[in-house]
C-alpha cells in the first residue's frame, strides 16, 4: 500500500519511517511512503499557508487553496483521504485494519487552529486519535501510519500481531522474559512448564481478567467464546 502525508513539517517523519519495524517495512517496499510539503503549493510570494479567521479570534487557519491543490496533486481514484482532527471519528485497532486494506491512504495534517472548514467536504473521513488537542496532525499521522503498516503482511513475523491487545477486543496477557527469578519476583510457574495447552489456557484467562480489571468497557462488549467460558468456569471452581 501507499501512504501519502500532506504536511507543513515533513522533516518530522524522517526518523520514524527509517526506524525499527516501520523502517524495515518501508525498506522492503511493503509500504510506500510519500511526504508532501503543503507550502510548495502556495501561489503568493510569501508562501502563506494560513490566514486570520473570519469573524475574529485567536490563531491562524490553514487556507483552502494550498491544501486542496496539494491534495489534488496526489489523489487518484484509489485514494482514501483522511483529515486529522480532534473532531473526527476515533482511531482504534478496527480502523487500523480498515485503513490497512486501502491501496492508497492520504493523510492531511492540520496545524495552527486547524483547516478552513470548507476543506472537510473534500476528504473521505475526519479521524481523531483521542480526546485531547495536539499542536498538529503530524503525531496523529505517525500514530496511524505505524498502526497500519505493522498490520501489512510481511511487516511482523507471521501471527505475531494476532494475539496483541485489541485484536480480539481484549487486552493481551502478561509477558515475561529471562530471568525466571528477578530478585525474588518469579515468573508464573505455568510458563516454565513447557505444557502448551496449560500455557494457552493461562494466557486466555489472564487476558480476560486483565481486560475486566483495566478496561471494563471492553470486557462488557466482549462476547465470550465457548473456550473462554469453559476456562472462566474452571478458574472460578479453582479459586
Ligand atoms: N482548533 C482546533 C480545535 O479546537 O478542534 C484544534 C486545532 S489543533 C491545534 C491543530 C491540528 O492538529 C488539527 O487541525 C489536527 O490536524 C491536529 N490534531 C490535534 N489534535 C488532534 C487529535 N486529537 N486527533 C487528530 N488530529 C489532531
Amino acid at each position: 500500500m501507499k501512504i501519502t502525508i500532506l504536511t507543513l513539517f515533513p522533516e518530522m517523519f524522517e526518523d520514524m519511517f527509517r526506524t525499527s519495524v516501520i523502517g524495515r517495512a518501508v525498506e522492503k517496499g511493503i509500504a510506500e511512503v510519500e511526504l508532501v510539503q503543503i507550502r510548495d503549493f502556495t501561489t503568493d510570494k510569501h508562501r502563506h499557508v494560513d490566514d486570520t479567521p473570519f469573524g475574529g479570534g485567536k490563531g491562524m487557519v490553514m487556507k483552502c487553496q494550498p491544501v486542496l491543490d496539494a491534495l489534488a496533486s496526489v489523489r487518484t481514484d484509489d485514494s482514501y483521504v483522511i483529515m486529522t482532527s480532534p473532531a473526527g471519528n476515533r482511531f482504534d485497532q478496527q480502523k487500523a485494519h480498515e485503513f490497512a486494506g486501502k491501496d492508497h491512504l492520504v493523510i492531511l495534517c492540520g496545524h495552527y487552529e486547524g483547516m478552513d472548514y470548507r476543506i472537510n467536504s473534500h476528504v473521505d473521513e475526519l479521524v481523531s486519535i483521542g480526546d485531547y488537542v495536539l499542536t498538529g496532525g503530524e503525531l496523529p499521522a505517525m500514530v496511524m501510519s505505524d498502526a497500519v503498516i505493522r498490520l501489512l503482511k510481511g511487516s511482523l513475523a507471521e501471527g505475531s500481531a494476532e494475539e496483541e491487545s485489541h485484536e480480539n477486543g481484549l487486552l493481551e496477557y502478561p509477558q515475561y522474559t529471562q530471568p525466571a527469578d528477578y530478585n525474588g519476583d518469579r515468573v508464573p510457574e505455568v510458563l516454565l512448564s513447557g505444557n502448551h495447552a496449560r500455557i494457552r489456557e493461562w494466557r486466555i484467562l489472564q487476558s480476560l481478567r486483565l481486560t475486566e480489571k483495566m478496561r471494563p468497557d471492553l470486557y462488557e462488549k466482549h462476547e465470550l467464546t465457548d473456550e473462554e467460558q469453559k476456562i472462566l468456569k474452571k478458574a472460578e471452581k479453582e479459586d
